[in-house]
């Protein structure tokens, strides 16, 4: 009897496929990767079994081409969490390994991405030692050199440089000291060094070791990190499955907990990995993490280069490393013995993917802490009402923090009723007086401000006074966005990123009487520099940071008071520490809350909450100035107030009255069409599948209806939603529909937990 194996290719939706290797060839690993045909085409795919069971005997299998490695590739314990992400999640498991995995592993030829080489120089010893000592120069030892003229300038200043390294110096470092290849070969020539290749990894963080703080400092813990850490130390050393949530406000050295949990587990020879949202976040505290640990830290985010995610997935799969610091997908670093998982800012709507498979990085981590026997922390001032409410039933640990380090007050909170404001100033103002006040404060005072406005651009809609419409884009149902001014000005669609001049008169009525509304970044950060000319203003949104490496350099710029002023987008809100800081200004807090969605409530709060969080961090006290023109609405005033257990109740109130999560689990299924009617037929058609073997469950079907963007990119999309609170059959329903329409299935999107509602 041949043998099989079951092999995951990279193919949207594929479910695993059965192949036969040749009789005489030895049998693949689980994990290995395999080359196969599939069709004319011919794919890499990971080996998820590797003695499944036998097919139909009538069955026809084709047979692996070439086994590419002997040993697993991917460990058995990734196999086990992209096994559940793809069937939690109603994702093929060949795409689940693709995003688990460094880019093109599956998908191209990885073995361009070798490790680099690199020139390392080491200096000898005595000799070299002898000679930088020795003051006027000396001249070489006869045994150690065969010339006998003195050591030049530059060849003196490599040796000092190289004597305190005893690793020696990558050829790069010494060339950026301006010294060069000619020094370093006389030096060899001399005795005074070698010189060897090595291959090392590409070290994304290097450059952010040196800067900030000295952080590999463990400070003395305040009385309440260490009431926290008796909690969850012995939860670390026990080795055994269970998860906490630590709840803290922002500053109140949760960082440090995390920190001191790694320290601990990794003393026990297990490994820490540690989430975080943002890219942008990353670098702060990967320096954080490597002042502590040194080399054996590894980072895995994708802002990362091919080669750099090549170079640390692979240190981390060798064992080289007990710390992981990543985004989403770190979630998946191939660490053997995990001990602890944090996921910090567990909140964050980044930690889900919005492309498939459409995990949620922070219920990933959960599982894989279940799978691995590790404690899973999950961080965060604001939790969503998921983990908060899983706390408060006792399925989670509940860890709180209530005060800051060094009891740091909150910052002052003053709330600006833009209603009021416009009603003294005109509607054309975007920056209230007590705004404005408080930057020029600031300015005076040498001390820094952070603007914060949830919406790019200039104007975020063009609207006809004659006949009411709104400038759309022609392939999506959204208004279009003004960028630029002056001869650069033009409109622009932030989801297809279709772009057009901007119209002088309406394109539907004729009429001359177009409206600019809506203020974006772009805006603010205009009349900023129209009101204070003098002022360095920096401005961070998906605009200006759109290369790689660009967010950090400005966020960098500005920690080093280079700019006085920084406008952006949610992407300053979170995480970074600026001690200079002492006004957040939030331009309109809530964009959010007139969106149909049933978490733009909570995120609101948490978005004020969070930016409230940021004045005052250093020494000084904070301010804050929320404009709003909801100044009653719960969401505002609890965030205002950073009142989490106020919101929190009020909020589960609601969610509870509407049946939403955390009472009830959602799937949602969008069906794309040529045309809206399309649309909705096979939306219907899906529907009724799902509701048929969800009949007699309390399951409930809501829709179809038009999707909140109707049309993006040309298609037209209908939807519904799957609603109850028996996960395992919605999802059993939903898969069973899907694969009594083929044809519909592969126009439909799945998501599993939504996280967005739009
Ligand atoms: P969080 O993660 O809750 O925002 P951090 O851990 O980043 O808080 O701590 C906030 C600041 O306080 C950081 O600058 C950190 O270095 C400092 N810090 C944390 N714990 C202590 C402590 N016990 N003593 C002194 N400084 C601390
Ligand atoms: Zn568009």
């Amino acid at each position: 009897m041949a043998g099989i194996v079951s092999v995951a290719v990279p193919v949207p939706a594929l479910d695993v496929l059965t192949y036969r290797w040749p009789d005489d060839a030895p049998a693949p690993v689980a994990g290995a990767r395999v080359d196969v045909p599939l069709g004319p085409r011919r794919l890499t795919g990971i080996v998820v079994d590797a003695a499944p069971a036998q097919p139909e005997p009538s069955m026809k299998l084709r047979e692996v081409t070439q086994v590419r490695d002997a040993a697993p590739f991917v460990p058995a314990s990734l196999l086990a969490l992209t096994a559940w992400v793809a069937d939690y999640y109603l994702a093929g498991p060949g795409d689940v390994l693709a995003s688990a995995l460094p880019p093109r592993v599956l998908t191209g030829d990885a073995t361009t991405f070798k490790r680099r080489r690199v020139i390392v120089i080491t200096a000898l010893g005595l000799g070299a030692a002898a000679a930088i000592a020795t003051d006027p120069p000396v001249t070489p030892p006869a045994e150690a050199a065969p010339a006998s003229r003195p050591l030049g300038a530059k060849q003196r200043e490599a040796l000092t440089a190289l004597a305190g390294v005893p690793a020696g110096l990558p050829a790069a470092v010494l060339t950026a000291r301006g010294i060069g290849a000619a020094t370093v070969s006389r030096l060899v020539q001399l005795g005074f060094a070698v010189v060897r290749h090595e291959n090392v990894s590409r070290d994304p963080f290097a450059a952010h070791a040196a800067e900030g703080v000295d952080f590999a400092v463990v400070p003395s813990f305040t009385a309440e990190q260490q009431a926290a850490l008796d909690v969850l130390g012995p939860l670390a050393d026990a080795g055994r499955f269970h998860t906490a949530l630590l709840k803290g406000v922002t500053g109140s050295g949760k960082t440090e907990i995390y920190l001191a949990l790694a320290d601990r587990v990794r003393q026990q020879g297990r490994q820490a990995l540690l989430l975080v949202p943002e890219i942008a976040l990353t670098p702060a505290l990967a320096g954080r993490v490597r002042a502590r640990f040194g080399d054996r830290v590894a980072i895995q985010h994708s802002g990362l280069s091919t080669g750099e995610r090549h170079d640390q997935w692979h240190r981390v799969r060798q064992g080289e490393v007990d710390v992981v610091v990543g985004t989403r997908s770190a979630v998946f670093a191939p660490l053997e013995r995990v001990g602890l998982i944090v996921v910090d800012e567990e909140h964050d709507g980044s930690y889900k993917q919005d492309e498939a498979p459409r995990y949620h990085g922070r219920d990933v981590a959960i599982v894989r802490g279940h799978q691995q026997d590790a404690l899973v922390v999950l961080g965060s001032a604001t939790p969503s009402l998921e983990s908060f409410h899983n706390a408060t039933r006792g399925r989670y640990t509940l860890v709180t923090l209530d005060r800051r380090v060094a009891d740091r007050p909150l910052a002052e909170v003053r709330v600006v009723n833009m209603r009021d404001e416009w009603a003294d100033t005109g509607t054309d103002v975007s920056l209230s007086r007590p705004l404005l006040d408080g930057i020029a404060a600031r300015l005076t005072r040498g001390e820094q401000a952070l603007i914060l406005l949830n919406r790019r651009g200039v104007s975020t809609a063009v609207l006809c006074r004659q006949c009411g419409r709104t400038l759309e884009c022609p392939h999506c149902s959204v208004a279009m966005t003004v960028h630029g001014h002056g001869a650069r000005a033009h409109a622009r669609c932030h989801y297809c990123d279709h772009r057009d001049r901007v119209p002088t008169a309406c394109p539907e009525c004729a009429a001359p009487y177009l409206e600019h509304l809506g203020v974006g970044t772009e805006r603010i950060e205009q009349d900023l520099r129209e009101r204070f000319p003098e002022a360095r203003i920096g401005r961070v949104d998906r605009d200006t940071v759109a290369t790689r490496g660009s967010l950090t350099a400005l966020l960098g710029r500005f920690a080093r008071r280079e700019l006085d002023l920084l406008v952006g987008t949610q992407m300053i809100a979170k995480g970074h520490d600026f001690p200079a800081v002492t006004l957040v200004g939030v331009v309109s807090a809530d964009v959010g809350l007139g969106l149909p969605d049933f978490r733009a409530a909570e995120r609101t709060f948490q978005l004020i909450t969070q930016v409230v969080g940021r004045a005052g961090r250093g020494e000084r006290a904070g301010e804050a100035v929320v404009q709003t023109f909801f100044p009653t609405h719960y969401a505002v005033k609890c965030g205002c107030a950073q009142d989490y257990a106020t919101f929190a109740a009020r909020e589960l109130e609601f969610r509870t009255a509407l049946r939403y999560p955390p009472i009830t689990a959602l799937v949602n299924v969008v069906v794309r069409g040529a045309t809206a009617e399309q649309a909705m037929t096979d939306a219907g058609t899906l529907a009724r599948h799902v509701a048929r073997d969800t009949d007699g469950k309390a399951i409930a079907i809501l829709g179809p209806a038009p999707a909140p963007l109707a049309k993006l990119r040309g298609e037209h999309r209908a939807q519904f939603f799957v609603k109850g609170g028996d996960r395992a059959a919605m999802r059993a329903a939903v898969r069973g529909a899907l694969a009594a329409a083929p044809a519909l299935a592969r126009r439909a999107v799945v998501d599993v937990d939504p996280v967005s509602m739009l």
